[in-house]
C-alpha cells in the first residue's frame, strides 16, 4: 500500500512547472550576473510573497498571515478544526545569497502540495503549505524569526521591534508589506500543528561528495554563542617595555591559540569559529588596549557542547593573565535538536520505494525545523549544493537534485497525510 501512496503522490511532480515557478521567483531580488537579494520584509520580500498569492489564487488556495508575517496556503476544502501538516522554508535571503536556499523549500512544498491534492488521496489531516519570515536575520535579529514567534521561544513585541541599521523597524516594514498584499486572511500566532516537514539545500559539501542525492537529518547541532572582551591598557608601541604591557591583543590572542586546541577535533565533528575581532584603538603605533571578539561553538551532541563550551571562561580568564581584565558573556545556548524519527523513516521511505539513495545526517546550519520541533513532529530532508556554498551568489542546486528532492518530499507527503500512513 505505501509504495502506491508514494508513487501516486510523487508522479505527479512536474519538473517543468516547479522550474518555471524557480525561475519566476528567482529573478525578484536578482543580482546580476547572479546570486540573490531578498532581505527580510524588504519590497523584494513583499514581491515573491504577491507572486506566490498569485499563484495561490490561480488555484483557489486560501492565503493567510499571522502577526510576525508567516504565511500560510490552504486547500479550500481543509477543515480549519483539524491541526494542518505544514510543508515550507522560507523565501527570505542573505544580502548576498543565492535562489535555493529557503526557496528551493518553499516550492518543493509547493509542488509537493499541487502533486497530492492533484492524486485525489483521501488525507486524513489537513495539509498547508508554510512560508516563514525573516529566517536569515540578515537585515532584522535574530535568525528564525518568524518560527520562534510562531514557537512562542521569542515574544512578538521584541521581534516587532527589531531595526535595521537604517532604524526601520519589522513592525512598520511588515505593515508595508501586508498592505502590498491587498486581501489576505488573519492567522492566529503559534496554532496547533500536526507534524512540519522542510526541504533544504544541504548548505555543505556532505550530499555532493558522496554522490547521495537525499539526505535524511535526524539532528540539527546544537550551538552556545559568546562574547569575549578584553580590557589592558593602551601605551606607546616604541617606548613601553614589555614588563609594562597590558596587551589586549596578545592576551585575546592567547585565548584563541588556547581556545583551538581546546576544539582540536580529528573527527572534524566540532565547529568553532571566532567570526568577529574588534581591536582599539586599531592604531599602528599603539598597544591595543581593548579587543572584543566572538565565539560561534556548534556540536550535534549535547554532552560534547556542554563539557567544551564550559571550560571557554576558565581559558579565556587564564590567558588573559593577571596583566588584562577579561569579561565573557554567553549570548546565545541552543541545544541540539533531535527530529522525529518516524516523520525520517516516512522521507526514507518515500525515497527507497522511488529508487534514491538517502543517508541520515546532521545540519550543520539552523533552520526553522528547529523551532518547529517544539511544538509538533518535525523533519527534514536535504539536496546537495554545489561545493557545499550557500549564503553566496555562487549558490547552485543541480535541477535534476531539485526534481528528485521534490519528488522525495511529496511522497513522504502521501505516506504522512493519508489514511494509510
Ligand atoms: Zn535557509
Amino acid at each position: 500500500m505505501s509504495a502506491d501512496l508514494t508513487d501516486l503522490v510523487a508522479r505527479g511532480v512536474n519538473g517543468s512547472r516547479l522550474a518555471s515557478r524557480h525561475n519566476a521567483l528567482a529573478a525578484i531580488g536578482a543580482l546580476h550576473p547572479q546570486g540573490l537579494c531578498r532581505e527580510a520584509f524588504s519590497a523584494a520580500d513583499a514581491e515573491a510573497r504577491g507572486l506566490i498569492c498569485d499563484w495561490a489564487a490561480a488555484s483557489g488556495y486560501v492565503a493567510s498571515i499571522d502577526a510576525i508575517g508567516n504565511m500560510f496556503f490552504a486547500h479550500p476544502g481543509a477543515d480549519p478544526t483539524i491541526a494542518p501538516i505544514l510543508i515550507g522554508s522560507h523565501i527570505d535571503s542573505q544580502p548576498a545569497g543565492g535562489p535555493f536556499d529557503g526557496q528551493f523549500g518553499v516550492l518543493a512544498a509547493w509542488e509537493a502540495f499541487e502533486a497530492l491534492h492533484e492524486s485525489g488521496l483521501p488525507l486524513r489531516r489537513p495539509v498547508e503549505v508554510a512560508i516563514w519570515a525573516n529566517e536569515e536575520g540578515s537585515r532584522f535579529q535574530p535568525t528564525t524569526m518568524g518560527s520562534a514567534v510562531f514557537a512562542r521561544r521569542l515574544p512578538l513585541q521584541r521581534a516587532l521591534a527589531a531595526t535595521d541599521t537604517a532604524g526601520r523597524t519589522v513592525a512598520a516594514e511588515l505593515q508595508r508589506l501586508r498592505a502590498s498584499l491587498g486581501e489576505i486572511r488573519d492567522r492566529a500566532l503559534g496554532f496547533p500543528v500536526a507534524a512540519y516537514v522542510e526541504a533544504h539545500i544541504e548548505q555543505g559539501p556532505i550530499l555532493e561528495r558522496r554522490g547521495i542525492p537525499i539526505g535524511v537529518v535526524t539532528s540539527i547541532q546544537g550551538l552556545r554563542w559568546f562574547t569575549v572582551e578584553v580590557a589592558g591598557r593602551t601605551g606607546h608601541a616604541g617606548t613601553t617595555p614589555e614588563a609594562d604591557r597590558r596587551d589586549a591583543f596578545v592576551a585575546a590572542h592567547n585565548m584563541i591559540r588556547r581556545l583551538r586546541d581546546l576544539m582540536a577535533d580529528p573527527e572534524d565533528v566540532v565547529r568553532f569559529t571566532i567570526g568577529r575581532f574588534e581591536v582599539h584603538p586599531n592604531a599602528p603605533n599603539t598597544i591595543p588596549g581593548s579587543v572584543l571578539f566572538t565565539i560561534d561553538f556548534r556540536h550535534p551532541d549535547a554532552a560534547v557542547l556542554k563539557r567544551l563550551g564550559d571550560q571557554v571562561e576558565q581559558i579565556c580568564r587564564e590567558a588573559g593573565g593577571p596583566q588584562c581584565q577579561v569579561t565573557i558573556t554567553e549570548t546565545l545556548d541552543s541545544p541540539p535538536t533531535i527530529l522525529d524519527e518516524e516523520l525520517a523513516g516516512a522521507i526514507a521511505r518515500s525515497a527507497d520505494e522511488l529508487g534514491i539513495r538517502t543517508e541520515p545526517m546532521t545540519s550543520g546550519a539552523t533552520h526553522d525545523a528547529k523551532y518547529l520541533a517544539m511544538v509538533c513532529p518535525t523533519a527534514m530532508l536535504f539536496i546537495p549544493c554545489r561545493d557545499g556554498i550557500s549564503h553566496s551568489v555562487l549558490e547552485h542546486a543541480d535541477p535534476e537534485h531539485v526534481e528528485l528532492g521534490t519528488r522525495v518530499l511529496a511522497g513522504a507527503l502521501g505516506l504522512i497525510a493519508s489514511d494509510g500512513r
